[in-house]
């Protein structure tokens, strides 16, 4: 039996469902508010761990492509103290595959591969009943035996199940970015080396993060109202430039450079969902990825998302005959994997943006050993 099953959403989460659905040969569309998948910058790299990203592509099929394009080096991790002391400097072992990156665009475009994706089909509300009854921005509607909503932070799926919507956790981040770091800054290609670098103060930090063909990610995280920047135009660069640096007076000049030489600065305020958001079954609805679970971003959303697509997609095509009996059992696992998760990254949010940067320290300490 062929269900009619619509994703919201082409992130991470709903492409990998569509995969693996599409794998196993069940149809699937795709509804994506963006109008193609060039029409806005990818954002930054992913690191994709081994039991749970790179396990669902391996269910998509893709570990092997996952493997060519991806970076294991990226799994370099430097930290400094603000005064620029090296504290800890961990360097992957050649064959070390536990967290490689990928950059998002590489990842999506693997993931697109032959879905037949609808841009440009912005849903603005689903109606659960016989089915579920999505209702387009463009005014359009239609009807499937189960809508997915994978459509993130602010899903518009989430209402038809859940009342929630995302608190703000009191951690703004602020990302800019270099381009063609190792020829125009290479002294601070040097202090970022293969991986990332991070550098921890009282409740602050800055995480510089290298993506491919020479492009790093800063991002500046601060422990502040989320109207910090009221009266501060962040769109006007050099006083954007300068209210950052302000924070970081004191600091040692290389890391003051990462943010100091970033020529466009945007805000991103971290938001997340109750750490174990479960809701009362609905049938013909459910949710996925950052739409039922939004946590930290400490390296496991995108992971997490993926999985649950991977996982969801398998049962459907395991037992195609009671679609709810199904989506309800896999409900199931995912509130509990992502429960997990979102207290160990609510609690590592605390930990590494503080008061006291030792506590960010040893966080790394027992990530890396463990
Ligand atoms: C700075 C930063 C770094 C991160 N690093 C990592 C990392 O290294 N590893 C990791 O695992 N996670 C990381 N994350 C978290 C990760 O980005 C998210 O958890 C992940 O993208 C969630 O995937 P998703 O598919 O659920 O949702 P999203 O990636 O948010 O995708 C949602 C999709 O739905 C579309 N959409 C939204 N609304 C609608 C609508 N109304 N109609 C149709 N389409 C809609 C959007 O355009 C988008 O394409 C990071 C996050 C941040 C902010």
């Amino acid at each position: 039996m062929r269900h009619r099953i619509a994703v919201v959403g082409a992130g991470p989460g709903g492409l990998t469902l569509a995969r693996v659905l599409h794998h196993l040969g069940h149809p699937v569309v795709v509804l994506e508010r963006d109008r193609g998948p060039d029409s806005r910058p990818p954002g930054g790299t992913l690191d994709l761990h081994e039991g749970l990203g790179q396990l669902a592509l391996d269910k998509a099929g893709l570990a092997a492509r996952f493997r060519e394009l991806s970076r294991p080096e990226g799994q370099a991790m430097r930290i400094l103290d603000p005064a620029g002391t090296v504290l800890r400097d961990w360097r992957p072992r050649p064959d070390e595959r536990a967290n490689p990156e990928i950059d998002r665009g590489q990842l999506r475009d693997l993931l697109l591969g032959p879905l037949d994706v609808r841009w440009g089909r912005e849903v603005t509300r689903v109606v659960p009943g016989d089915g579920a009854l999505v209702h387009f921005a463009d005014g359009r509607q239609e009807t499937f035996d189960l809508v997915v909503g994978a459509d993130g932070a602010w899903s518009r799926v989430r209402p038809a199940v859940s009342p929630v919507t995302p608190r703000y956790t009191g951690v703004t981040a602020v990302e800019t970015s270099l381009d063609d770091v190792d020829t125009r800054h290479p002294d601070l290609a040097e202090l970022i080396g293969d991986g990332a670098v991070a550098v921890y103060g009282v409740n602050r930090g800055i995480v510089a993060q290298r993506n491919s063909s020479g492009h790093v990610k800063v991002y500046v995280q601060l422990r502040a109202p989320l109207d910090w920047h009221a009266g501060l135009d962040l769109t006007d660069v050099e006083a954007a430039r300068s209210a950052l640096l302000a924070l970081f007076d004191g600091w040692a000049q290389p890391v003051r450079d990462l943010v100091g030489r970033g020529t466009a600065f945007v805000q991103r305020p971290i938001h997340v969902l109750p750490v174990s958001h479960t809701w009362t079954h609905v049938r013909g609805v459910t949710l996925l990825g950052d739409a039922a679970h939004l946590m930290p971003p400490l390296g496991a959303g995108a992971n997490l998302a993926m999985l649950d697509g991977a996982e969801l997609a398998e049962s459907v095509a395991a037992d195609p005959d009671d679609l709810d009996a199904v989506v309800r059992a896999w409900e199931e696992r995912m509130w509990a994997r992502a429960g997990r998760w979102a207290a160990i990254t609510t609690a590592g949010l605390e930990r590494l943006v503080g008061p006291d940067p030792a506590t960010a320290l040893a966080l790394f300490d027992e990530v890396q050993s463990s």
